[in-house]
C-alpha cells in the first residue's frame, strides 16, 4: 500500500468538507468512505495534484472519474447498508466501486474498454479491495448470474434505463443512474418495493455515453 502522505489527506478533508459536506451529503458512512478512499491513486501521476479538485478528470479512453461530489450523492442515494451486494456499471478508474466497497458487501463491477479493465482490476488487486469483483463485458445486459443486487449504479448516461437492470433489481432495491441524451442527463433514482417501480428525479448532470445493446450504439 502506497504511504497516504499528509498533504493528500488535508486535500481529502477540505474536499468532503467543503464540496460534500457543504452540499448536503450527511450520511456519515458515505462521508467515512470519501476521507478514506485515496482518490489521487486512481488518476494518473500527472494529475495526482489535481485529484482532490472540485471536477471530474480524464481517465483515459476518452472516459473520466466523476467529480467527488457527484460520487458522494450517487453513493448516498443508494442508501447502502454493510450487508449489500451492489452491482456497477462502468469501472473506469475504479474510484466509485472502491467508495462502494467500503460501505457495502462486495461490489460487482463491468468494464466495456479492455485496456480500463486491466489498469483498473491491476489497482484493485494493489490497493487489496478483495471485496470488488470485476468483469470486461457490456454492462447494459446486467450480470444475471448474481442477480438479484440490493443496490445498482451506472456511471454512464444512456436513454433510458435497460429493462434488464430493473429485473436484476431486488425487491427493496435502489438504482442510481444518469438518463438524458448524449450531451446532458438527469440522475435518477429507483426504489423497488413490493409494490413496484418509484422513480425520483436528483438533478441535472453530465456523464460520458452507455454505449452497448441497451445503451447507446457507437
Ligand atoms: N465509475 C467510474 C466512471 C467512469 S466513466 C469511475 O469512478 O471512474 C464511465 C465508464 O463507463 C467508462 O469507463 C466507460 O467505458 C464505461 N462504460 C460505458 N458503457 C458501458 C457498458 N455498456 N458496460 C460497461 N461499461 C461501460
Amino acid at each position: 500500500m502506497e504511504a497516504d502522505s499528509l498533504k493528500y489527506r488535508r486535500q481529502r478533508e477540505a474536499m468532503v468538507r467543503k464540496q460534500i459536506e457543504a452540499r448536503g451529503v450527511s450520511d456519515s458512512a458515505v462521508l467515512a468512505a470519501m476521507q478514506k478512499v485515496q482518490r489521487h491513486l486512481f488518476v494518473s501521476e500527472a494529475l495526482r495534484d489535481q485529484a482532490y479538485g472540485d471536477y471530474p478528470l480524464p481517465i483515459g479512453d476518452g472516459q473520466t472519474i466523476s467529480q467527488p461530489y457527484i460520487v458522494a450523492e450517487m453513493t448516498q442515494a443508494l442508501q447502502l447498508n454493510p450487508d449489500d451486494r451492489v452491482l456497477e456499471i462502468g469501472t473506469g478508474s475504479g474510484y466509485q466501486a472502491a467508495v462502494i466497497a467500503e460501505i457495502a458487501f462486495r461490489v460487482y463491477t463491468i468494464e466495456r474498454i479492455h485496456s480500463l479493465f486491466v489498469k483498473t482490476r491491476a489497482l484493485f488487486d494493489r490497493l487489496k479491495y478483495h471485496n470488488i469483483v470485476t468483469r470486461y463485458s457490456d454492462g447494459t445486459t446486467g450480470w444475471s448470474d448474481q442477480a438479484p443486487f440490493d443496490a445498482i449504479m451506472v456511471t454512464a448516461g444512456a436513454p433510458d434505463i435497460p429493462p434488464i437492470l430493473l429485473q436484476q433489481l431486488a425487491v427493496g432495491g435502489r438504482l442510481v443512474m444518469p438518463v438524458g441524451d448524449q450531451h446532458v442527463q438527469e440522475l435518477i433514482k429507483l426504489y423497488r418495493d413490493a409494490d413496484g417501480i418509484h422513480q425520483t428525479k436528483m438533478g441535472g448532470c453530465r456523464f460520458v455515453k452507455l454505449i452497448g445493446e441497451h445503451g447507446w450504439h457507437e
